[in-house]
Order: C-alpha cells, then sequence, then structure tokens
C-alpha cells in the first residue's frame, strides 16, 4: 500500500464565493509541481487536498518535499494505508508513528469514516485503536481534551489510513490567485526576498533587472539568474527581462547634477519597470525598498521614485530589519548567492552627498534636460529574455 499526502489549504477556505477558483488554482498548481515525480491524482474535500500515487514509479518522498514550497498549503501531512480491518489498522498504527508516540507525553485517536459501510463506528474504531496504542506503548496516557499527540485514522473507499505528524507549509495563498506584478530583482539580498513574499499573496512575478553592462560584469547577471532559478521553486518557470541600462546611466552622469545620480536614475527603472509590467498584464510593481536602509531609502527618496508610476510599487520589506530579511533570505535559500560580491547598477556613478531629502519637483527638474521617452523607449526595445526553468 502506498503512502498519500494530506495537504491543508491556508486562508483561502475563508474567501467565499472564491473558493472554487482558489481551489482549482491550487490544485494546477500542485499538479504542475508534481509533474517530475511521476503520476498523481489529486483532489480536494472540505479544505483538505489529498495526493494519491497512482502507481510504484511516483516518488511519494520527492513529492512531500517539493509540495513544502506551493503556496496556499498550511500544514502537509503523509498518511499510510492499509486494508480496512481494525487489526490492521492497529498493526499500522503501532508501527508508522513509533517515533512521534515515542517522544509524545499523551495522546488519542481521531477516527473519520468516508466509508460508512465500515463495521464499526468512528468511535468504536477510536477506542479499538487507542486500546492497542496504549497496549503497546504504555508509558504514554490517553488525554481526550488536551492530547500532545492526535492520532488519525480514516477509512477511505478503497484503504484504512494512519495520519503521521503534520509539518508547516508555504502558507500564504496559490500563485497566480492574486494576479501578475513585475519584480524589479538586483543581485543583492533584499529583493528575491521581496519577490518572495509579494508571491506568497498568491502574485506570479515577472522579474526585471537592469544591468550597466560593462560597468556590471556578466558574473553580476549570472547572480542574478541564479536567484530567479532558486525562486523558480516557489515561483514556477519564470522570464527574467533584463533591461540595458549602461546609456541611461551615462547619460545621467554626464548631465544632471550628481547629488541626484540615484534618484533620477531609480525613477528610470520606475519608468521601464511600469512599461514591461503594463505590456505583460501585471498590476504593480514590486520593489526591495526598506525604510532608512540607504541613501535613496527615504520617505521622500521614495516619494521621488514612486512619483514616475501609476501603479502600486509594493515593498513588503519596508518595516523590517536586516535581520528578519536575512532569515528569510536563508530560509528560502537565496543568502549564499546573494551575497557573492558582485556589483549593481546602483553602485556604479554613486554620489559622493547623496540628496536624501529630495523636492520631487526639482528630481523632475533636473532630470527634463534629458530625452526620457527616448532613453526608456530604447531600453525596452533591447531588452534581453532569459527563461528559467523550474
Ligand atoms: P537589494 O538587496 O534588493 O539589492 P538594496 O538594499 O541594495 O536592495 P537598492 O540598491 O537601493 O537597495 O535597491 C532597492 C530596490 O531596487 C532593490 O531591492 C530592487 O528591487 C531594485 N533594484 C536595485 N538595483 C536593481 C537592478 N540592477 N535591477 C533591478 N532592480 C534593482
Ligand atoms: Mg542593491
Amino acid at each position: 500500500m502506498r503512502d498519500i499526502i494530506l495537504l491543508k489549504q491556508g486562508e483561502m477556505v475563508l474567501k467565499g464565493l472564491n473558493k472554487h477558483r482558489f481551489d482549482q488554482i491550487l490544485q494546477n498548481n500542485i499538479r504542475y509541481r508534481l509533474k517530475p515525480f511521476g503520476k498523481f491524482r489529486i483532489y480536494s474535500r472540505q479544505s483538505i487536498v489529498y495526493v494519491e500515487p497512482l502507481n510504484d514509479e511516483t516518488d511519494v518522498d520527492g513529492a512531500f518535499e517539493a509540495l513544502k514550497t506551493v503556496f496556499g498549503i498550511i500544514t502537509l501531512t503523509r498518511a499510510a494505508g492499509c486494508e480496512k480491518n481494525k487489526e490492521a489498522i492497529a498493526k499500522l498504527a503501532i508501527e508508522y508513528l513509533k517515533d512521534a508516540m515515542e517522544s509524545a507525553e499523551s495522546f488519542k485517536v481521531e477516527a473519520r469514516r468516508g466509508d460508512k459501510s465500515f463495521p464499526m463506528t468512528s468511535i468504536e474504531l477510536a477506542q479499538y485503536v487507542g486500546g492497542e496504542l496504549s497496549d503497546a506503548y504504555p508509558d504514554i496516557r490517553v488525554d481526550v481534551h488536551n492530547p500532545a499527540l492526535t492520532v488519525n485514522v480514516e477509512i477511505r473507499d478503497y484503504a484504512a489510513f494512519v495520519h503521521g505528524e503534520s509539518v508547516t507549509g508555504a502558507g500564504g495563498m496559490p500563485l497566480g490567485s492574486n494576479g501578475r506584478a513585475v519584480a524589479l530583482l538586483s543581485g543583492g539580498i533584499d529583493s528575491p526576498v521581496s519577490t518572495y513574499m509579494i508571491a506568497r499573496r498568491g502574485v506570479k512575478p515577472i522579474p526585471v533587472h537592469f544591468f550597466s553592462f560593462p560597468y556590471t560584469s556578466q558574473q553580476a547577471k549570472d547572480k542574478v539568474v541564479e536567484l530567479a532559478q532558486i525562486l523558480t521553486q516557489y515561483c514556477g518557470s519564470m522570464t527574467i527581462e533584463v533591461v540595458p541600462f549602461t546609456h541611461i546611466q551615462e547619460e545621467i552622469r554626464d548631465k544632471c547634477p550628481e547629488k541626484y545620480f540615484t534618484l533620477i536614475m531609480r525613477r528610470f527603472m520606475m519608468r521601464c519597470a511600469e512599461y514591461i509590467a503594463k505590456s505583460n498584464g501585471c498590476g504593480a510593481i514590486i520593489t526591495g525598498e526598506d525604510l532608512g536602509q540607504v541613501a535613496s531609502q527615504t520617505m521622500e527618496a521614495m516619494a521621488s521614485t514612486q512619483a514616475v508610476t501609476d501603479l502600486p510599487v509594493l515593498q513588503p520589506l519596508v518595516g523590517m530589519d536586516k535581520e528578519d530579511i536575512v532569515r528569510i533570505a536563508r530560509k528560502i535559500g537565496t543568502f549564499d548567492t546573494s551575497i557573492l560580491p558582485y556589483e549593481d547598477c546602483c553602485t556604479v556613478f554613486t554620489p559622493r552627498h547623496p540628496e536624501t531629502r529630495p523636492e520631487v519637483a526639482e528630481v523632475a527638474q533636473t532630470e527634463a534636460v534629458l530625452d526620457i521617452d527616448c532613453l526608456v523607449t530604447e531600453a525596452v526595445n533591447n531588452i534581453e529574455r532569459i527563461r528559467v526553468a523550474l
């Protein structure tokens, strides 16, 4: 008998009329994520998604690991199956839950019958299995009110199942259930985390990277590709839009006051990002800004950056401490790549004394010497697209 996987859906169960749509998106995402691991039957009942291997070629261990990265799932549980008779069920519970039983102080058994023709009631079955477990593990007491371990037994149409312990899932909402957004991805620590966090809210990201060759190197670009590759575990396959940014940066350097270099550059990033967003049906721009972290991340600087777009700019890290961001970067696996020491276009032509309290009107006035539309058009017309596959 093959193990099955039970997935508990997250907050989307609260979403009323949208529930069916969320359900479908989640199941499609699960199906997509499980493709490399063989054939599974996937269906949901009462906020639980069941993943059942269809043959012996499936890799249930691999599937279980992969499902930990699927948004919209709050817990994952493996369950072992056996014949539908009480002796077989008790024997399986004793063996399958050995580790959990040995480390718990108290337990109770909960039984459910999907197959009502089973000859015992749920309560009788729970009592029987509880009794057998007590005999096998005499040091653990039964506590029906506040047990350290709840043993779940389920009778389904074709088999009985004993659930193992649950592990935490990726949480959030199913990818794609909240539309799409462009995600400004540098090679730093912050932007992969901000991309992940908004993706976790159900938004499919389209990564955008600004590349200033030869001021920034091929290695800097490769690093961004590597980060996007890591993010595919959560975000699925993506196409990175690499925007050539050299000409824009040189124009700013040659024609604008030094203290405004970074601010004007960031306004160009937003204009290009908005263009890409609108051509790809995206509803927002995601960035990794963190209030007060660097000169371009004061409230005034953010106002000047955001003034050039009417799309919402989502900055999920804005109120976080660096340690919290680093913790997430480690958890999602981007940290080690992010700290590789390559330059970013934000670090070329950096002003010695950046303006931290800019007036939006003044920034706009100083950049007016540039042919803004022409520079943006030139950049977005020469985008290089790099596919990163899950
Ligand atoms: P990060 O760690 O994400 O690089 P940061 O703290 O270095 O962030 P900035 O360099 O000011 O901050 O960049 C702020 C945000 O602007 C980044 O989080 C990212 O979303 C975007 N950004 C910066 N440089 C680039 C780039 N070369 N390509 C795309 N987006 C960028
Ligand atoms: Mg950076």
